[in-house]
């Protein structure tokens, strides 16, 4: 269940699409000198709705980012144009993108270069003034330019706080990861999906413990996911975790402090 998941939330048909896999020292995700190599993937998702295509996040785009060379390692054998096509679609026909974070491995097909031409892409506005006070090196600084292009061009929107973009898809401003980090609510009704974004972006996530050196903050981001989590388990939602390289379609039940995940369908 890896790549290629399609699975229906109300009226909706979600796709769980695939921009490749990165590796990165662990310091550079959880702060402090730990050697070790973590690997994470990255799952783009594409909601049919109605007449409407839409993107939540965007991959690392065509190549890895400049500013991430000797840092992070990208591999991919299809990216995420290919997995677009493989799913009967082409860049014309997405609509929105919603963007959760301007992180350089959420943005890239949306702005560097942008992808999508009859698409309007979502940002929260409090991402984008975070991002314009990071340090010049910063890859959510690097993200501001083509945000504020598109703002001007009419293709970018700024949205300030929780809200439908689409009937059935909803943002909830979930800060802690950033700020202005949001996820996102799929469905109507009682069928409902939630897509955590960097909130909760693998399952090592569930532990609401895990203090991630890559939060601007930690204490909101450790509120947040409990929250979040929380309200995916009363409502027994399939949560999409961005960063996961198993299984990234999972629920999630209670244990102990924290969450586990367990398989869509395994009835526990
Ligand atoms: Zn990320």
């Amino acid at each position: 269940m890896a790549t290629g998941t399609t699975f229906e939330v109300g009226q909706m048909q979600v796709h769980i699409l695939d921009d490749g896999m990165f590796v990165t020292d662990a310091g550079n995700l959880f702060g402090g000198s730990r050697k070790a190599r973590i690997k994470g993937a990255m799952h783009p998702v594409l909601v049919e709705a109605g007449n409407d295509l839409a993107f939540i996040d965007a991959g690392f785009g065509p190549e890895l980012p400049e500013l991430l060379v000797g840092r992070y390692e990208l591999t991919r054998d299809k990216n995420l144009i290919d997995h677009l096509d493989e799913s009967g679609f082409i860049p014309d026909d997405v609509t929105h993108v919603i963007l959760s974070h301007l992180d350089p491995d959420h943005v890239g097909w949306a702005l560097n270069p942008p992808s999508f031409p009859n698409a309007k892409v979502y940002v929260q506005e409090a991402a984008l003034e975070e991002a314009r006070q990071m340090p010049e090196k910063d890859g959510r600084r690097a993200a501001v330019p083509a945000v504020e292009k598109g703002v001007e061009e009419g293709w970018c929107e700024l949205l300030d706080g929780d809200g439908e973009v689409l009937p059935g898809v909803r943002v909830e401003v979930r800060a802690g990861h950033s700020a202005g980090h949001q996820i996102v609510w799929l469905g109507d009704g009682d069928a409902a999906a939630l897509y955590t974004g960097d909130l909760a972006p693998a399952k090592i996530w569930l532990d609401p413990d895990l203090i991630a050196g890559v939060d601007t903050d930690p204490e909101a981001a450790r509120k947040n996911r409990i929250e979040v989590l929380t309200e995916a388990e009363e409502r027994d939602a399939p949560v999409i975790l961005y960063h996961e390289p198993g299984d990234c379609l999972v629920k999630v039940r209670s244990d102990g402090g924290g969450f586990k995940a367990v398989s869509v369908g395994s009835g526990e």
